[in-house]
């Protein structure tokens, strides 16, 4: 086992290795390690409960909040284990490989798909167990669904294997409970689907002045979609339409290319920047625009909600974020889920048929505050239309966050009480209607 204790040399990089978000908290675990096979994952896990530490994990770093960072908690980096094999439609795959740019292409060469998330480099760690919004979450469901088994570590440095029919209670978990999971996920295997084999795409830009009849328009009309389409609409700064932020409707059909009909029906229409009316796209070219749109190396602050209620409502509330962006690169989505599918029994829980999300990248640290205020200042507008919280683009440090529903909260306490009784791994602890951050974690952010 690789062990960097606080005060080696190489402890500051192993603590910000691969972390997306460059607005890096000053947390600062007391022992960092790099995990090479299983074995490591659980010598890591013991050493924790050795020194009376907590464990924290990092398989992709792409958590906004920078969960895996935790003052005096053993850090397991989950970037040594690469593992990807392909048997009869599962692949198992560890947790540290990158849902776009890894396991697609691997998936790829056997004919295969698996709704990773839309910017390539997310891991699939932290994504899986938050639910996982992936490609067309609206028609094939959240990307936990498709977990057919999982091998962890647990809390006793134990191995093993969860699915429906062994530790069904921990592979409940696993599908929904994020950071609140009480154990170190080493192998996911998952159902791949067959490959999509041809994407096309309706792009619709206008100008901010048509965003109340464009939106309430697409309100009223995005359950009636065919499943096999992904909507998205977003505001952005495209410099090539307008030197304002522009509105974009968006819609990628899977193998269906007349299911983007509906779209020409947009009482905007006549009067949009640009129309690209169900025009070949592929994966790469997806993937690749969605990398552009979320850069390396930026300062971040993201927040989303669960909306609910009529345009009437839900528009004026959600104005200041879609319309008022506070710098070139930012950018809030409108995401359909739309008509919202039943969850299967799984910790994942709190949802509705509108996820926003709005996303703030920057370069110099003194606009940090500045940003941080925008976004603070936009989500309270959206309190009284807002229905929860999607766990993946959320960041604990800025309080309480409802991502599950009270029943399943209290399911699972039982799963963390019965698997990690003394609070090792993951958060430390439910609290109403949210996992609370740490004491040291709010104390020591920003
Ligand atoms: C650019 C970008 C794009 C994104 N796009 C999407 C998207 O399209 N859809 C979506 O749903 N989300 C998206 N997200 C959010 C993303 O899913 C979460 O940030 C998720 O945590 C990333 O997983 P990770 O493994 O890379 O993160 P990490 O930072 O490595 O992990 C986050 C936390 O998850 C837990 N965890 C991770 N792995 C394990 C494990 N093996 N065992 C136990 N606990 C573990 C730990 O608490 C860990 O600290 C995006 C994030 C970024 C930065």
């Amino acid at each position: 086992m690789n062990v960097i204790y606080r005060g080696d040399p190489g402890f500051e990089e192993a603590r910000v290795d691969r972390i997306f978000n460059r607005r890096l908290s000053p947390r600062q675990p007391a022992a960092i390690v790099h995990a090479g096979c299983e074995r490591d994952v659980a010598d890591g896990v013991r050493l924790a409960v050795e020194r009376g530490w907590a464990v924290t994990v990092r398989s992709g770093g792409h958590s906004w909040a920078q969960w895996s960072l935790r003052d005096d908690a053993v850090l397991i980096d989950l970037g040594g284990l690469r593992e990807m094999t392909y048997d009869a439609g599962i692949v198992s795959v560890s947790p540290a490989v990158r849902g776009g740019s890894e396991l697609a292409p691997f998936l790829s060469a056997h004919g295969r798909f698996f709704p990773g998330g839309h910017c390539p480099t997310v891991g699939l760690g932290g994504f899986l167990l938050q639910g996982g919004q992936g490609w067309n979450a609206r028609g094939w469901g959240w990307a936990a669904e498709h977990i057919a088994a999982i091998d962890v570590v647990t809390a006793d440095g134990a191995l093993v294997h969860a699915s429906e029919e062994q530790n069904s209670d921990l592979f409940w978990a696993a599908r929904g409970a994020g950071l609140a999971f009480p154990g170190v996920v080493t192998r996911f295997h998952l159902r791949t689907m067959p490959e999509p084999r041809q994407l096309t795409q309706t792009v619709q830009a206008f100008r901010l002045d048509d965003f109340d009849e464009v939106m309430t328009w697409l309100h009223g009309m995005h359950h009636t979609v065919a499943d096999t389409v992904e909507i998205v609409a977003l505001t952005k700064t495209d410099r090539a339409l307008a030197d304002e932020p522009v509105l974009l409707v968006t819609a990628v059909a899977f193998d269906d290319p007349g299911a983007l009909a509906p779209f020409r029906d947009n009482p905007a229409l006549k009067r949009a920047l640009l129309v690209v009316d169900t025009g070949p796209t592929t994966m790469d070219e997806q993937r690749a625009r969605q990398r552009h749109d979320s850069p390396e190396g930026h300062r971040w602050e993201v927040d989303n909600a669960w909306l609910s209620g009529p345009p009437s409502a839900v528009l004026p509330a959600a104005r200041r974020v879609f319309t008022e962006l506070p710098n070139d690169k930012a950018f809030t989505i409108w995401f359909s889920m739309a008509p919202l599918r039943p969850l299967p029994d799984m910790a994942f829980s709190v949802q509705s048929e509108i996820y926003l999300a709005s996303y703030v990248p920057w370069l110099d640290p003194a606009e940090d505050a500045r940003h941080r205020e925008w976004l603070r200042a936009a989500m309270a507008d959206l309190e009284p239309v807002a229905a929860g919280r999607y766990l993946g683009d959320s960041d604990l440090d800025r309080g309480p966050v409802r991502f599950l529903t009270e029943e399943i909260r209290e399911r699972l306490r039982a799963v963390r009480a019965r698997w990690d009784p003394y609070e090792k791994i993951g958060s430390q602890g439910l609290s109403g209607d949210s996992v609370a951050p740490t004491a040291s974690s709010v104390a020591n952010s920003h």
